[in-house]
């Protein structure tokens, strides 16, 4: 099956379409067993940390695997078509999702028995950074505008993950080659406008510094393109603040009463800034808070 650009019909190549169904496939099935083990618990109990350990300890090897295992048209570097960039960078989110859960420094009760915490945080990092290359990979070779909306979700992974790595050269470049990215995305998909959204305030209630190199995108963004009040109000979706989730799945840093959903979040530290005239609090639609009169 032959793969051309489309709009632009640049050039034909290979599809890899059977080839990428069916590894697809294979990486959906380790992601659906991970997340049944992580969430088996319907009542949202955090899971504890030796348990976390055993489930990443046991899924991770057999991703390793997946990616050696792959036929070899869709390893990396054999062909450019963006749907094998996608199904690596899946790849690599479902290895920043499952490590993140294990990068927060240890509880003074706790001991690191299979993964430590600067192990996990090393992998999550080399992954983010993978992410990047394959995306400035795609951005020479079909340029951002034509991406499938999926990459919207692993740049946003990549993007908390480099958040407190920041002081490192590598992670910095990374960060700020994917906040443009996401800037782009921005200006397309409503989700990536809260995603961008979401970061920067993580950021700031953080405390992290963000590169020089991004204030004057993130500015134009505050003022030119987010909205709080029209853009907020429109955000239904649960999608997660991830450093968040992996919090709340390990039982750090928040309350099981503090919002993670995007919606909910944004309300909660964006809401100040989105009082209307008369006073009203900022109206969620798909949270908790019944909707303004
Ligand atoms: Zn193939």
């Amino acid at each position: 099956m032959i793969w051309e650009a489309y709009p632009r019909r640049t050039e034909k190549q290979p599809s890899h379409l059977e080839c990428i169904l069916n590894s697809l496939t294979g990486l959906n099935e380790l992601n659906v067993e991970a997340t049944r083990r992580i969430m088996k618990d319907v009542a949202r109990r955090p899971v504890s940390r030796y348990e976390l350990e055993a489930i990443v300890n046991s899924i991770y090897p057999r991703l390793q695997s997946w990616i050696v295992d792959l036929p070899r048209c869709i390893q990396d570097g054999q062909s450019s078509v963006p749907h094998i960039f996608l199904l690596h960078m899946y790849y690599h989110t479902t290895i920043m999702v499952l490590f993140g859960l294990l990068k927060t420094p240890l509880e003074s009760s706790e001991r690191t028995r299979l993964i430590s915490p600067e192990e996990a945080r090393e992998t999550c990092i080399d992954s983010a950074l993978q992410v990047a290359h394959m995306i400035r990979m795609h951005r020479t070779k079909w340029s951002i505008e034509y991406i499938s909306a999926m990459a919207m979700h692993w740049v946003a992974i990549a993007l908390f993950t480099l958040l407190d790595n920041l002081d490192e050269p590598r992670s910095r470049d990374a960060f700020v080659d994917l906040c443009f990215v996401a800037r782009v995305f921005s200006r397309r998909w409503l989700l990536a406008k809260g995603i961008l959204r979401m970061i920067q305030i993580t950021a700031e209630k953080m405390n992290i510094q963000l590169p020089t190199e991004t204030d004057t995108l993130l500015d134009d963004f505050s003022v030119n393109s987010w909205d709080v009040d029209k853009d907020a109000r429109r955000l239904s979706s649960a999608y997660p603040n991830f450093i968040l989730l992996a919090q709340r799945v390990s039982a750090l840093g928040n309350t099981v009463d503090d919002p993670i959903d995007m919606d909910e979040w944004l309300a909660k530290w964006d809401g100040e800034k989105a009082r209307t005239p008369d006073g009203r609090q900022f109206e969620i639609i798909a949270g908790l808070l019944p909707p303004c009169a």
